[in-house]
């Protein structure tokens, strides 16, 4: 009898020759096209197996509707893109910071077409691709020279192995720090070939600590932010004017690593203590390193501004061309910091800053408006919004966390878990925060023109109960 059944399934043949299948073609090769008949198959084989009846589901063009739709889900795109509902302005794992129109726009232009990346348009001579970003960076850290390559931790390689190969870098032990994807201080100076002279302890360096170190064998004084930690208490570290007075005295340069790259004071948004690029280069740093995706909010960069004589050395070390920007990420950061030239322009344009930016009563507003959306949907069992906090995130400012607005929903028939599994495999993706049986969307990383597609995208994850 289950034989019979077996035979009412259609062939393979049967399948290829279906309207819905042969249209499939256009987009996709025939060895996947018939991976998919056989896989829907095969599956329905296993139901009958299983003794599960497959009325209605063996006629061919229902195997082929869902040929069509095995296809589109095993040919997505890997990369997709996710609403940010965590609060977490910079997270990596979402690639960090989204960037500017303007930015995106210069991209897409750059990846599609040919452009003078090597090119002096006026001389038609060759050129420096680092000639797209050199100026504005100089303009905006006030520095001799600039370059960039593809983030901080290939900086920091390039820089060290520049100015200290063999040589020793003098460090506090309070900043010998691990950013996290494996990018420890130690470690990478290990890679660059300079030596770590580290000085001090972990809460107490003085200036005499970096003084006594200093010898013929030195290469460069090294002050890295403490990006992602923070020591309180008893604690005391040397100001990097005075280090940069100590390394002029004994023909030294001194390194600043600040991590985040603020061109602007966040002091605005309300945070203490961030690094501003400027600052850095007026204190009398000889170089000075930061992120392109972090505060900065561009494409994944890592930009060095300094003196120009050791610009042009990194330039001309060999792993300059192993670390160099693509021109897609070049026409990005050039738009980028082109906006920071006008600081209201970037603060309006930059969505790490306009994110950062966003005021407390427009959050609560846009949480009653998507709260009140998302009570249409009866498969949602509560939805209320309430204050909370949300963070930078990235490394950045870890200790400092800003009021925010969320909506905490909660589905009648559904776990927490599950309803986000199913937000996360939607489209668009949706990433939240669990909490306590609930779902909390965060409203600070919400895009203004997401917040429909996220009630949507709900709406949907809870209209599939009894799909899969
Ligand atoms: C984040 C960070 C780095 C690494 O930067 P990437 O751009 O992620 O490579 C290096 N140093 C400091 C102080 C940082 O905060």
């Amino acid at each position: 009898m289950s034989d019979n059944l077996f035979r009412q399934l259609p062939s393979v043949n049967d399948v290829l020759a279906a309207e819905g299948v042969q249209a499939l073609a256009r987009d996709h090769a025939h060895d996947l096209i018939v991976g998919a008949v056989r896989a829907e198959l095969s599956s329905l084989r296993d139901q009958i197996r299983q003794g599960i009846p497959v009325d209605g589901q063996s006629a061919v063009e229902v195997v082929a509707s869902r040929v069509a739709c095995r296809l589109g889900h095993e040919m997505q795109p890997k990369l997709r893109t996710v609403i940010n509902a965590t609060g977490i302005v910079l997270h990596t794992n979402l690639g960090r910071s989204p960037v500017a129109e303007d930015a995106a726009k210069a991209a897409y232009e750059a990846a599609r077409s040919y452009l003078n990346l090597e090119l002096d348009l006026e001389t038609g001579k060759r050129s420096s691709r680092q000639i797209a970003i050199r100026e504005w960076v100089c303009r905006l850290t006030g520095a001799e020279s600039a370059t960039a390559v593809n983030n901080n931790a290939a900086a920091t390689v390039i820089v060290l192995r520049t100015v200290a190969q063999g040589k020793e870098v003098v460090i506090s032990r309070g900043q010998l720090i691990e950013i996290g994807g494996s990018f420890r201080i130690p470690d990478i100076m290990s890679v660059s070939g300079a030596i770590l002279r580290e000085v001090g302890t972990t809460n107490i360096t003085r200036l005499s600590d970096y003084q006594r170190a200093i010898g013929p064998n030195t290469g460069a004084l090294l002050q890295v932010h403490s990006s992602n930690y923070r020591i309180s208490g008893f604690t005391k570290s040397v100001a990097l004017s005075e280090l940069a007075a100590l390394g002029k005295k004994h023909g030294l340069p001194v390194i600043d690593d600040i991590g985040s790259g603020a061109l602007v004071d966040f002091a605005r948004f309300g945070f203490q203590g961030e690094p501003v690029a400027r600052a850095s280069i007026a204190a009398g740093a000889d170089l000075v390193l930061f992120s392109g995706d972090k505060l900065l909010g561009g494409p994944q960069a890592g930009i060095i501004a300094g003196r120009k004589e050791w610009i042009q050395k990194i330039e001309k070390d060999p792993l300059m061309r192993a670390f160099r920007l693509d021109k897609m990420t070049l026409a990005a950061l050039d738009a980028t910091l082109r906006l920071y030239l006008n600081e209201e322009l970037a603060l309006r344009e930059v969505p790490v800053l306009r994110l950062l930016g966003t005021p407390l009563k427009e959050l609560r507003q846009r949480a009653e408006r998507m709260a009140e959306q998302l009570r249409g949907i009866p498969a949602l069992a509560s939805v209320e919004i309430t204050e909370d906090v949300a963070y930078v995130g990235g490394g950045s400012l870890p200790d400092q966390s800003m009021k925010s607005w969320v909506v905490e929903i909660e589905a009648s028939s559904l776990s927490d878990s599950e309803l986000a599994l199913r937000l996360r495999l939607g489209t668009p993706a949706v990433m939240a925060r669990l909490r306590g049986g609930k779902l909390v969307l965060d409203v600070r990383t919400i895009f203004e023109h997401q917040e429909m597609l996220l009630v949507e995208a709900v709406r949907k994850a809870l209209a599939t109960t009894e799909n899969q």
